[in-house]
């Protein structure tokens, strides 16, 4: 959910994504751009928290998403971990952490990637499925190669990735991605996203997109 990412005074400004494919590809040849380097540290962020407490499941069938944001982000360090990183995680408990806080974690480790988890929300019920955002063109090809792993969580529509200026990516000086793992406001995402035996396999897809993302793989 987006309500709270921009942060204070900011302004959600969205770039069009067909904009940037084209910026990418010019004189980058495989379109998504150089990648995010050398990297062995993964800064996790589970999205909301406290009294943010971020979006509501659709007729208040299960938990809130500042909890399941947090049970994913708990299950994608370890996950994380087991693959060989060294990991960091901006909340480990339920408690509110302001966006800059977060960013400065993230700002302080060198050969770190940063990213976030949250569950989505729309008025439209219908709305349904995962996507993945980036705000620098080295961040565009975890994006894209951690899109492709979560489409293997459970069975989602794809969204696609994208572009946004959310404060958690754009105060980043590190590869940055946000990951929407599905609609809580949606009938069929939210009962996918209240078991718990989806969150792990989630969480273990995104961990398996940053080890593309480190082994160099093209999406
Ligand atoms: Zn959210």
């Amino acid at each position: 959910m987006k309500g709270t990412m921009f942060g204070k005074g900011a302004r959600g400004v969205f770039l069009s994504v067909g904009v940037m494919w084209l910026v990418g590809c010019a004189g980058m040849g495989g379109g998504h751009g150089p990648g995010a380097g050398h990297f062995d540290t993964v800064i996790v962020d589970a999205g909301h928290g406290g009294h943010d407490q971020g979006a509501r499941p659709l007729r208040g069938r299960g938990l809130r998403e500042k909890n399941l944001t947090l049970d994913t982000a708990r299950r994608l360090a370890k996950s994380l971990r087991s693959k060989g990183f060294h990991v960091m995680e901006t909340r480990t408990g339920d408690y509110f952490v302001p966006l800059s806080r977060r960013t400065a974690i993230s700002n302080r480790v060198p050969n770190s990637v940063f990213v976030s988890v949250h569950y989505n929300w729309a008025r439209r019920s219908r709305a349904r499925g995962v996507e993945v955002y980036y705000a620098s063109l080295r961040s565009r090809r975890m994006a894209a190669n951690t899109l492709r792993e979560m489409l293997r969580a459970y069975p989602a529509a794809n969204r696609g990735i994208k572009t946004a200026r959310f404060y958690v990516l754009r105060h980043n000086e590190r590869p940055a991605i946000l990951c929407e793992m599905g609609f809580l406001s949606n009938e069929r995402d939210n009962s996918y996203m209240q078991r718990a035996s989806t969150r792990q396999r989630l969480a273990d897809r995104i961990a398996a997109g940053v080890a593309a993302e480190r082994d160099g793989r093209i999406p």
